[in-house]
């Protein structure tokens, strides 16, 4: 027996006879970074629309084909709105790539993690313009960073 055994086994005795770090989850919820990566959601504007401007980056970038969007005119004046944008989270790798593509602040990794259902169909469909986040809640350092 090497050295290596006893380091390993003084790091065993160590943590068998230190302090029980246990968290009680779901009970007890740790504060997670400011920039985890957990599902999609869709930032707004001051006025609570959503920020993308339907120019499809997102959709190329995705490297599963997991956002589905589709376009209609603008009410007013020239150009295109978002009429519908959905992501299929279950298939996510929150590899972050959309938000990456997107110029417009328009999307962005949120903080949620905790996605499991019994209905998959919730996760497959998910309605991006119904995911929104205004910018009072985000947090600071996404902001500025
Ligand atoms: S979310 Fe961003 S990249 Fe995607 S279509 Fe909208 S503006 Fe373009
Ligand atoms: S995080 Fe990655 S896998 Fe998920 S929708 Fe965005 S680009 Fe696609």
């Amino acid at each position: 027996m090497g050295l290596g055994f006893y380091g390993g086994f003084k790091t065993t005795l160590k943590h068998l006879l230190g302090k029980s770090i246990t968290r009680q989850y779901p009970y007890e919820k740790r504060q997670l970074p400011p920039r985890t990566r957990g599902a999609v959601v869709m930032n707004t504007d001051e006025d609570g629309k959503p920020k993308c401007v339907a120019c499809g980056l997102c959709v190329a970038a995705c490297p599963d084909r997991l956002i589905t969007m589709v376009t209609g005119p603008a009410p007013e004046g020239d150009g295109k709105v978002v009429e519908y944008f959905h992501v299929d989270l279950g298939r996510c790798m929150y590899c972050g790539f959309c938000v990456a593509a997107c110029a417009f602040d328009a999307l962005d990794m949120s903080s949620a993690f905790e996605l499991a259902t019994q209905n998959k169909e919730k996760l497959i469909e998910r309605d991006m313009l119904r995911e929104l986040r205004r910018p009072d809640e985000r947090p600071l350092e996404e902001e500025t960073g």
